[in-house]
């Protein structure tokens, strides 16, 4: 399979790629290395050992200070415990070794890495970290068919590739500016910050959008720092601010309504939750001092009540005894998670000891509607005026 798309790759883009496949350096060949920054990935966490395949493998390692060439077809092996030894009291990470082939590829765990793999020790554990350095643009590339869709049309992967690499440039800034020195990464390959993939990965439509966007970033009109730009799934109907997810307000957000998303995915999702599991999920609000302390035994009595509630209200209203409460709708995909709420933008309604939820899209809400980017770059609309839709007081700005 993997050799069939690598194939179905080469085909497609014969001229670019034999010369990857069957002579040197793809990430020299694809983008000019020099104006480009260079992003610090980590695609492996707490790792036991790390076996690392490749040909012509220079290494340097950073605890010998020496630095060798392997010749051929080498596999370098790291049993991570071996070295707690008299690092043991180390308190932050530090780097083991540093890889590179002459190919430009490496394999760990059956992927083919693009551009370095550096191993470093973890603080505490015996473990090992593997963090990828390539091309800010490479990284992009692999990124699209993960965190969009490598198939969708160009104009709508052009516009992720806008907003991941403002994201991934905020993210660097962030590393640089931080004075923590266990910092070796500037983010992650996970859901925490951008899912990418790795070189088998990369489609036509991906390359296309990266290299047509080649260093674009949105930047607010008033600011000169990069702020993050977010995305998501679907947002059925209308995208959230950063501060109602995470608490920290992010220059030039606006709420959109988003018809877009509409016509794609499930129309509605629905979920229940018990009243004894709501009962636990208001301990938690007081416990984490989101609303004051209460007695709760009113709601277990049933002497509460729910104000109606509608899709385009972001909080919901709830009548415990004495007290009432506005709760920001964020919480409950907080404590319940993502399974039971799918997204933020929902009714909630109560009916004889439970909870029921009616809900549209998937995601956190804020920033770009995927499916909504779909949609548009279908209707032909490139993507300048997707951006424009969903970061109208955002700015396009060509870094390099
Ligand atoms: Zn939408």
């Amino acid at each position: 399979m993997k050799l069939f798309l690598f194939l179905f790759v080469a085909i497609i883009y014969g001229q670019i790629f034999f010369p990857i496949a069957f002579s040197a350096t793809p990430s020299k060949f694809l983008y000019k290395a020099s104006k480009i920054p260079i992003i610090k990935v980590m695609v492996g966490k707490n790792l036991k050992d790390v076996e690392i395949i490749g040909t012509d493998i220079t290494r340097k390692n950073y605890l010998k200070k020496t630095l060798s060439n392997f010749d051929g077809r080498k596999k370098v092996y790291y049993s991570c415990s071996k070295y707690l030894g008299k690092e043991s009291y180390r308190s932050e990470s530090i780097l083991l070794a540093s890889l590179k082939s002459k190919t430009g590829l490496l394999s760990f765990d059956n992927k083919k890495y693009s551009g370095n793999l550096i191993v470093s020790l973890g603080p505490k554990e015996q473990r090992c970290d593997l963090i990828n350095e390539l091309s800010l643009e490479e990284y992009i590339s692999l990124l699209l068919p993960k965190e969009m869709n490598g198939a969708w049309p160009v104009e709508a992967l052009k516009a992720q590739a806008v907003a991941a690499r403002t994201y991934a440039l905020y993210k660097m800034g962030q590393r640089k500016s931080a004075a923590s020195e266990d910092a070796l990464f500037d983010l992650e390959n996970s859901e925490k910050d951008q899912v990418n993939g790795t070189f088998f990965d990369l489609t036509p439509n991906a390359l296309a959008a990266a290299k047509q966007t080649e260093g674009e970033i949105l930047k607010t009109d008033d600011s000169e720092d990069i702020t993050p730009i977010f995305f998501h799934a679907k947002c059925g109907g209308k995208t959230i601010l950063p501060g109602q997810v995470w608490g920290n307000e992010v220059p030039g957000y606006v709420g959109v309504e988003c018809k877009n998303c509409e016509k794609h995915a499930d129309p509605y999702w629905t979920s229940k939750i018990e009243k004894i599991r709501m009962i636990k999920f208001f301990r938690w609000l007081i416990k984490q001092e989101l609303i004051p302390e209460v007695d709760l035994s009113s709601m277990d009595k049933e002497q509460f009540m729910l104000a109606p509630d509608r899709y385009k209200n972001n909080s919901f209203r709830i009548y415990l005894g004495d007290s009432v409460f506005v709760l920001s709708k964020t919480w409950p995909r907080r404590y319940f998670g993502r399974v039971i709420f799918p997204s933020n933008n929902y009714y909630i309604k109560y009916d004889t000891e439970e909870f029921l939820i009616t809900g549209r899209g998937n995601g956190h809400g804020v920033g770009m509607c995927q499916l909504g980017a779909l949609d548009m770059a279908q209707k032909g609309m490139d993507y300048k005026k997707i951006l424009a839709k969903y970061f109208p007081h955002h700015k396009l700005v060509k870094l390099y």
